[in-house]
């Protein structure tokens, strides 16, 4: 932590969205901390308020739009407020001409304008100048602080070589670009967490931009060589159709037998129209492929509804996959239609009434299966980490996505301890300490 004196700089961060943009944000957070400025918890005291923003869908967008202008409202005196991000990223002109408050708009992550001289601006809030309007940094490759929870998320590549009808992350973070094995590596072992959570936004197409030649570059090498450092691996957000017989024989081989498929839907002509490969019968043959091997793997997904043209028999399509496959863990997230993609032209718009009865209807069918999965864990004996005090979580559950573990909050936080399941309390488990 740096040494706090009179003449540090303090910054306050805030993060909005997903994991990959806490990574961004922990390095963010190293990079001021390096340059000798303090992280502080009060908005109205910081020299540099910085939101980290999302801009997934709408409702993303306003929650950070709302942000912004709650912490614009807290600057004082010089203090200068930096928006960074995903909406900095798509949206930097524009986002910087509507919003006087901002002082900085730098979008991270594209190293395109990447300058040396960007990150002394960003530091000194003197020199902050609305006229840089979009800067830029490259963050995939900075250093991070190790977070004060045993599991840390690590992100091993940025961008996207998919073009998904309704996502517009390609167009704005730009084409894959992973990471080298060894640079992955270094952080990990520098975090020292229990558990390591890789993520990409098509994590297993890793490596695939990485110069030919380089047989350590996929991920099923990244993967055996980072559980070779750490007790727990988990890798989010898999494209189903990307998943090789060796990946997933690796994941059910370890402590963590946890698949996130990237499903977004099972009904194949919704599939294709969203330009996503893959159907019901496949992703169902896939997840049987897995039990077969490990009866004991964990699946969690997504799915968008209301997808432009999306109609009855797709939905029928749809609760009849969920009935079958049995998911662990589902999220389920009504359309939203995005500027810059594919589905922003094609018609067959769903009612948004319609989109969200469809919604509510998934939703209530997983809602019976992962409860009764849940309940199915009661008396249980299972290897937890201590996230924090009064909370645990074993292998079924991914930090921040999933349920936990309740238990008594005088275990102490950071190691793996044995528990034998209880009770539930919705989701969530409750769990006491097996007594040897
Ligand atoms: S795989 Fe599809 S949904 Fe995921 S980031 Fe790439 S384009 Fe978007």
């Amino acid at each position: 932590m740096t040494k706090y004196d009179s003449d540090n700089k303090t910054f306050y961060l805030e993060t909005l969205g997903c994991p990959k943009n806490q990574v961004d944000s922990d390095k963010i957070a190293n990079y001021l901390c390096n340059a000798d400025m303090l992280e502080i918890k009060d908005p109205s005291r910081a020299d540099i308020i910085v939101v980290n923003t999302c801009a997934f869908i709408e409702a993303a967008r306003q929650e950070s739009i709302d942000t912004i202008l709650a912490l614009s409202e807290k600057k004082q005196g010089s203090a200068r407020l930096v928006v960074s991000g995903c909406m900095a990223e798509r949206y930097g002109d524009e986002l910087a001409a509507a919003l006087p408050e901002v002082d900085l708009v730098a979008g991270f992550g594209v190293p395109v304008n990447f300058s040396p001289t960007i990150g002394k601006r960003f530091l000194r809030s003197s020199d902050l100048d609305k006229s840089t309007s979009l800067a830029s940094l490259d963050l995939l490759e900075l250093p991070r602080t190790s977070p004060d929870t045993p599991w840390a998320y690590v992100k091993v590549a940025e961008g996207c070589d998919r073009n998904c009808g309704f996502c517009a992350i390609p167009g704005f973070r730009g084409k894959q670009r992973s990471r080298s094995v060894g640079s992955i590596l270094q952080e990990v072992r520098a975090l020292g967490s229990k558990e390591i959570v890789l993520v990409a936004q098509d994590l297993a197409s890793y490596g695939k931009d990485l110069p030919a030649g380089d047989d350590k570059s996929n991920i099923v090498e990244l993967f055996y060589q980072v559980a070779a450092e750490v007790s727990w691996v988990r890798l989010l957000y898999l494209y189903p159709t990307s998943i090789s017989d060796e990946l997933l024989k690796a994941i059910s081989a370890t402590e963590v037998p946890y698949f996130d498929l990237s499903l977004q839907h099972s009904s194949r002509p919704l599939l294709k129209r969203m330009r996503r490969s893959g159907h019901a019968k496949y992703y169902l043959d896939l997840i049987n492929k897995i039990r077969d091997i490990n009866p004991e793997a964990v699946f969690r997904s997504s799915f968008v509804i209301g997808y432009p043209g999306e109609g009855e028999a797709d939905q029928d399509s749809l609760l009849e996959f969920l009935q079958t496959a049995e998911l662990d863990w589902a999220g389920f997230f009504s359309y939203s239609k995005e500027e810059g993609t594919y589905a922003y032209t094609q018609d067959g718009e769903v009612d948004e009434e319609l989109r969200l009865l469809r919604l509510r209807e998934c939703q209530a069918l997983q809602d019976e299966i992962t409860a009764k999965k849940r309940q199915n864990l009661i008396g249980m004996t299972v290897k937890a980490l201590v996230d924090e005090s009064g909370w645990a979580r074993s292998f079924r559950e991914a930090p921040e996505i999933d349920g936990r573990i309740s238990i008594d909050p005088g275990i102490k936080p950071g190691g793996f301890v044995e528990l034998q399941i209880k009770d539930t309390l919705g989701v969530d488990l409750v769990g006491e300490p097996v007594s040897r």
